[in-house]
């Protein structure tokens, strides 16, 4: 038998990976290592509907284990690769047991970010990445607690949002002048100000943390101007880092995450990369991004298996991504880099409304405010055709 496609990360890309090699008539063996012990799930509702009780465990899953038995998929769950070795075409499992791949897909996402402040260790202190994360933080989440989150991007107010739900005592603490301040513009920062403000949220902005206060479990947060925080459990929300130190130990090229061409192929033949860990060039941007959602996830992951089934695409999107917080659905289309002018449509006072976002003219992105007519629209305004590139 033919050495497998083993895909190393079981998560988004790598579930969606599995669909499309099959899809793309793949009849070989395919190995699935996943470091953690659940089949490959959706994270965007750990920050909404799961984290606020809304959603059960059982829905998370992408596919049913009956999916993945089906179609052949050796899956090993709680199965971490703690080396590659190109040159023999192996993976090597922390337990040192080997296993040979004719491709190798790495799908291994990214990791929360961690607060580089004293106390970032103690009992109390979060990020939400994972399953585990969740039921970790939910345990304590108990009504009245007060919770400090730290970022105020996105998952941080998504957060913040069912935090206020579950009953928490919330404040933000942000270190850029505004919420949401690297991807959207003021009118969309300030409305998020106003939407969380008006559910109780206490938002600090412009304002670094310096300590987290201890002994053992957190009890404060000590800020930049020197006012303490009292504090019964802490959110770091502050970005993430690519898990690419396989990759790079192993030799590989890595830029802002573990670097791939059009074709999702990394510098090494038959290794390739997709999802949140992989930067590609878009030629839309003209530069080498990197994202961080469902929509990329999939989309490469798809284009890793028409590469690795031999009719490689040049995958170069129109990135989209969203958010609840509330009754609030923020949708972005394209990327805001390097916008000189914004147009805003709608009632923002009403809560629907739309940012278009310009450079010279051409339209870059746009974010949509309970307006999901504006979004879909954007989509295809913003939207290449699909490329064919020479295998
Ligand atoms: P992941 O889904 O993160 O999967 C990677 C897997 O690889 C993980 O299970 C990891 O543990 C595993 N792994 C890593 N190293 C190894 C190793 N050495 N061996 C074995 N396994 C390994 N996107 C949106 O578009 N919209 C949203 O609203 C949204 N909300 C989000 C909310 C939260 C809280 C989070 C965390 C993410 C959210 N995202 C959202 C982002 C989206 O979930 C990710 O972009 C997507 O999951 C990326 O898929 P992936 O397969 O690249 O990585």
């Amino acid at each position: 038998m033919s050495a497998p496609v083993v895909i190393v990360g079981a998560g988004q890309a790598a579930a969606q990976a599995v669909t499309s090699l099959k899809a793309e008539g793949f009849g070989g063996p395919i190995v699935l290592l996943g470091d953690e012990p659940y089949l490959p799930y959706q994270r965007p509702p750990l920050s909404k509907a799961y984290l606020g009780g809304e959603m059960t465990e059982d829905r998370l899953e992408l596919k049913a284990p009956k999916f993945y038995a089906d179609a052949g998929v050796e899956v090993r769950l709680g199965a971490r690769v703690s080396r590659l070795l190109p040159a023999e075409g192996q993976v090597e499992l922390a337990e040192g047991e080997r296993i040979a791949y004719g491709a190798l897909l790495l799908a291994t996402g990214t990791r929360a970010r961690a607060l580089p402040v004293p106390g970032a260790e103690l009992a109390g202190v979060f990020s939400i990445r994972s399953i585990d994360d969740v039921r970790h933080f939910r345990a304590m989440a108990l009504p009245g607690a007060r919770l400090v989150i730290v970022g105020g991007g996105y998952i941080g107010l998504e957060v913040a949002a069912k935090a206020r739900k579950l009953g928490l005592d919330v404040t933000v603490v942000e270190g850029q002048p505004r919420l949401l301040a690297r991807v959207a513009c003021a009118t969309i920062s300030d409305f998020a100000l106003a939407l969380h403000e008006g559910q109780g949220v206490r938002v600090i902005t412009g304002m670094g943390v310096t300590r987290l206060v201890g002994p053992d479990r957190v009890s404060a947060v000590e800020l930049a101007d020197g006012r303490v925080l009292p504090a019964d459990l802490v959110l770091c929300a502050v970005g993430a880092v690519p898990n690419a130190e396989l990759a790079a130990e192993a030799g590989l090229a890595l830029e802002n995450g573990i670097r791939v061409d059009a074709a999702t192929r990394t510098s090494a033949p038959g290794i390739f990369a997709a999802g949140d860990v992989a930067s590609f060039p878009s030629t839309l941007y003209g530069r080498r991004v990197r994202l961080e959602s469902v929509q990329n996830a999939i989309d490469q992951a798809k284009a890793a298996a028409k590469s690795i089934t031999g009719a490689a695409v040049a995958y170069d999107p129109i990135p989209w991504f969203w958010s609840d917080q509330y009754d609030v659905k923020l949708q972005i289309a394209g990327l805001l880099d390097g916008f000189d002018r914004t147009e805003c449509e709608g009632d923002v006072a009403a809560g629907r409304f739309c940012v278009r976002y310009f450079a010279a003219d051409r339209l870059l992105a746009v974010c949509s405010v309970n307006d999901p007519k504006s979004h879909m629209l954007a989509r295809k305004a913003l939207a290449p055709p699909p490329a064919l590139v020479p295998g």
